[in-house]
């Protein structure tokens, strides 16, 4: 993200935490990839019992705009497996109207938010005792207000996220913690519209007709991933084919109309951002890069990336830092709050141009990675104290040929899959046999510890 607040310069197999992994670990087989449910947060006491992250599986999405009553109709069908008994904890901002868990309908009274000590996150809690195993749960519910707009004789909507707030999915429909990566299917039907929508989306597209479509996004995806908006505005897309190093793929830019002057200059910021992150750190990830240029006459906005997709205004430093982040932040994703900042230290570091810098050791502490294990949001130092440590993790390790080359190597290995701050100083450790545990304390985990 790019934080509007900084004055426009910054802003696997499936495998739960149960037997299979546990097994799995112990003996240390199979891919270095954690699976999903090492990253859930823990469980905590509630009502007499503990709560228990839920592992979604699938989750089936349809939302209907009726844009004669300028009414919204929303349900949401998912799969989810439990590793242990309890209540099932998730993430849902909007009402619930009606919950049915296993196809059994659950008093809505069943279903609260709840706060862990120590924590202001609002979790959803389904005060019903579930035994591990896959489940099923069904929701009616309403989309918070603001989220629709009926105008224009028509209905827009979109995924708008928030890394810097902390929501993403979970503000428009039951979703999860970023550790959990799900196959999203969303049905999406306009009635009564006298202006035909637009949906742009960086899911696999299909237009039933000219009221409806169906988006699947893939599975590797987590709530922070996917891209959508339905449309009734002005806006046209510009599609052109990028060569890239190992394959071709079509980027979008999607523009007011009477903006559409300036798509050249986005392509050409477009193209030389990707020319230059493939160079860096190795071919794009994901199947189509999807670019919003939002206007922006008062050089306020910041912007928000997606796997594949982003939103910024038409600023190349700002549409190379968003595109920085289908490597960093949306190829190898957080699996929480605290790692969080990774991405944007790195991006901010891109956008500085890969200084080096000495350690400081008198200053610091820094937590970046150590606040709740509920908390989604990605701290502002990020932008400025992440960049710093990305200085001094190129300064220091510079002997092995700089911080570079390692986060290409990183990127190779763990595209596509969530880590966290642990797994990051792993893998730099592993890499080049240095420790950096008093570094990534002082600097990342907020310890006082010396720092060389
Ligand atoms: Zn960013």
């Amino acid at each position: 993200m790019i934080a509007a607040s900084r004055n426009g310069d910054a802003m696997r197999a499936r495998r739960w935490l149960g037997l299979t992994a546990v097994v799995c670990l112990a003996l240390a087989c199979g891919p270095e990839y954690s699976p999903d449910g090492l990253y859930a947060p823990p469980g905590f006491p509630y009502n007499g019992g503990t709560t228990v992250a839920i592992d979604i599986l699938s989750e089936s999405l349809r939302y209907e705009f009726d844009v004669t009553n300028q009414r919204t109709t929303a349900t949401a069908d998912i799969t989810f497996q439990m590793g242990s008994s309890g209540y099932p904890m998730f993430l849902m901002h909007p009402r619930a109207l009606e919950v049915s868990l296993d196809q059994s309908p659950i008093a809505l009274s069943a279903l609260s938010t709840a706060t862990p000590e120590g924590s202001d996150a609002s979790l959803s809690v389904l005060s019903v005792p579930t035994a591990p195993g896959s489940h099923t749960l069904h929701f009616g519910f309403e989309l918070p207000p603001g989220t629709v707009s009926y105008t224009n004789g028509g209905a827009s909507f979109s995924f708008l996220m928030n890394d810097l707030e902390g929501y993403f999915l979970d503000k428009y429909a039951p979703a999860n913690f970023e550790f959990d990566q799900f196959s999203l299917h969303v049905e999406l039907e306009v009635v009564g519209a006298t202006h035909e929508e637009q949906l742009f989306t960086n899911g696999s597209l299909q237009q039933v007709d000219s009221s409806s479509w169906n988006v699947d996004f893939p599975s590797y995806f987590t709530s922070s991933s996917p891209f959508l908006e339905l449309t009734a505005e002005n806006v046209k897309a510009l599609d052109f084919s990028y060569q890239g190093k190992s394959s071709s793929f079509t980027c979008t830019i999607i523009m007011e109309a009477a903006d559409m002057a300036g798509a050249s200059r986005a392509q050409d910021a477009l193209t030389q951002a990707l020319d230059a992150m493939e160079s860096d750190f190795g071919p794009y990830g994901h199947d189509r890069f999807l670019l919003r240029v939002l206007r922006d006459p008062m050089g306020i906005l910041g912007g928000m990336e997606y796997c594949g997709a982003a939103w910024t205004s038409l600023r190349p430093s700002f549409i190379g830092h968003e595109v920085s982040h289908s490597w960093f932040g949306r190829g190898i994703m957080p699996a929480n709050g605290n790692a969080g900042w990774i991405d944007e230290a790195i991006a901010t570091w891109h956008d500085q141009s890969y200084p080096s810098t000495r350690v400081e050791c008198g200053s610091g502490p820094v937590n970046l990675a150590a606040h709740s294990p509920y908390s989604r949001t990605t701290p502002l130092q990020s932008y400025q104290d992440g960049a710093y440590l990305m200085a001094m993790l190129n300064s220091r390790l510079w002997g092995k040929g700089g911080l570079k080359p390692l986060l290409r190597k990183w990127y190779e290995r763990d595209n596509h899959h969530v880590v966290n701050t642990e797994d990051f100083e792993r893998f730099l450790e592993d890499e080049t046999g240095i420790d950096l545990s008093a570094l990534f304390g002082r600097f990342a985990f907020g310890r006082r510890t010396s720092c060389e």
